[in-house]
């Protein structure tokens, strides 16, 4: 293997590092356990490289704690994706052990013994991993990940356990079959290594730039984002159709003026709490702005609709106050609508919800009030007194 060749692999290593240490600035918290564990290899790879003119028993000792030290963090690296901190400690016994027998290596002038210490080490420390990840492989990168560390698992235990052949007594260790392989193999599979992780990293960051895009913090429900998303892809899917609710928290500013702004934000979480509760499982439930909210309730009929709006009303109106420790009562007024194939988007159904909703609030609130689409069914659910058909 030429020189050049020797620092070339430092430069990459380093590479990966800073592009790891920038990740981990979006905030990819294993990412910083990638760019550690690079960072560290780069060294592993670089003394030997800077150290060129001294004999190995001067250097190695550094090579193996940044080698050792490298492999302890592409561990930790893993583990944080698919068991955080697991087998910590004996993680770091490998660690302490595999680096004592490199020395006593060192000392006793045995090359090859040193060699393979810390080839044992590594191959442990990375093995750890790949024994909890098995059944946590649901993406892609995850599973190119686990091929990659599993290569570099192997190549590090085939090459501690042929060192009498790749490095035969009176052969300097620059010159060796063994140095060839190592830098041939550590090229490959680190740069496959790192692909994967960052890819993986790169997936955690765009699904939590993502998620924050499409979810409101305040109440954890879709927000306007995340609802015309949802309903687009149930459009791709074919499966729209179903009923359409708008709800609006009855006289909040009050609450806000009368309790404070977070006594209002609880009463928005708890009216959320409510409709996620008793929203059937494949509901789209956003909160749109405010104290409003829009529940999508893809293949539900009017009549069923009705019933589960109705029952949320009473729940909100039931439990809300108490629970909070609010005198009187907090209620919230419905509108529904059902989805009609002649709309031109699901804007024309809640437009019409909303408009259900207002009639709500203008006949007294805590209550529901329908908007028929164009031959809609004439089915309204019951709850005398607090249903009306417009
Ligand atoms: P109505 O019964 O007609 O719906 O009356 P309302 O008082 O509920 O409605 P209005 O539109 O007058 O007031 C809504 C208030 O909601 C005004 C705004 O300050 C408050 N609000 C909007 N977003 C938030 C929020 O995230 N948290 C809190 N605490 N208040 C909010
Ligand atoms: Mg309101
Ligand atoms: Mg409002």
């Amino acid at each position: 293997m030429g020189e050049n060749f020797a620092f070339f692999l430092p430069v990459m290593m380093a590479g990966f590092g800073i592009a790891f240490l920038i990740i981990w600035g979006w905030g990819a918290r294993e990412a910083g356990w990638w760019s550690g564990g690079f960072f560290s290899v780069t060294g592993g790879f670089a003394v030997p490289v800077a150290f060129a003119a001294y004999p190995t028993h001067v250097w190695g000792i550094v090579a193996d704690l940044m080698f050792a030290t490298g492999f302890l963090f592409f561990s930790q690296a893993l583990l944080d994706r698919w068991r955080r901190n697991w087998m910590l400690t004996l993680r770091w016994s490998i660690w302490g052990l595999s680096l004592c027998l490199c020395a006593l290596g060192l000392v006793l002038g045995n090359v090859p013994f040193e060699l393979v210490a810390s080839d044992i080490g590594c191959f442990l420390l990375i093995s750890i991993p790949l024994i909890v990840a098995r059944g946590q492989l649901r993406s892609w990168p995850d599973r190119a990940l686990y091929a990659a560390a599993t290569l570099i698992a192997l190549d590090n235990l085939l090459r501690g356990s042929s060192v009498s052949f790749t490095l035969p007594d009176g052969v300097e260790l620059r010159d060796s079959q063994y140095a060839f392989l190592m830098q041939a193999l550590a090229c490959i599979f680190g740069l496959f290594l790192a692909l994967s992780a960052l890819a993986a990293s790169m997936r955690d960051v765009l699904a939590r730039y993502r998620h924050d895009a499409h979810v409101d913090p305040l109440s954890g429900l879709l927000n306007r984002r995340g609802f015309e998303e949802a309903v687009a892809r149930l459009q791709r899917r074919d499966a729209m159709g179903g009923s359409l609710i708008a709800c609006d928290i009855d006289h909040f500013k009050v609450v806000n003026d009368s309790h404070g702004h977070d006594m209002g934000d609880q009463v928005i979480i708890s009216l959320a709490q409510t409709l996620r509760l008793l929203a059937p499982a494949d509901a789209v439930v956003a909160r749109f702005g405010g104290e409003e909210f829009i529940l999508l309730l893809p293949g539900i009929d009017p009549a069923a609709a009705g019933g589960i709006a109705d029952a949320m009303r009473l729940r909100f109106a039931e439990q809300a106050a108490p629970r909070l420790g609010l005198p009187g009562i907090l209620t919230a007024s419905f509108g529904l609508t059902t989805l009609h194939c002649a709309d031109r988007s699901i804007h024309d159904a809640i437009a019409r919800a909303d408009s259900a909703l207002y009639e709500a609030k203008g006949s007294g609130r805590n209550r529901l009030c329908i908007r028929r689409a164009l031959a809609m069914p004439d089915m309204v659910p019951a709850t005398e007194g607090q249903v009306r058909r417009v």
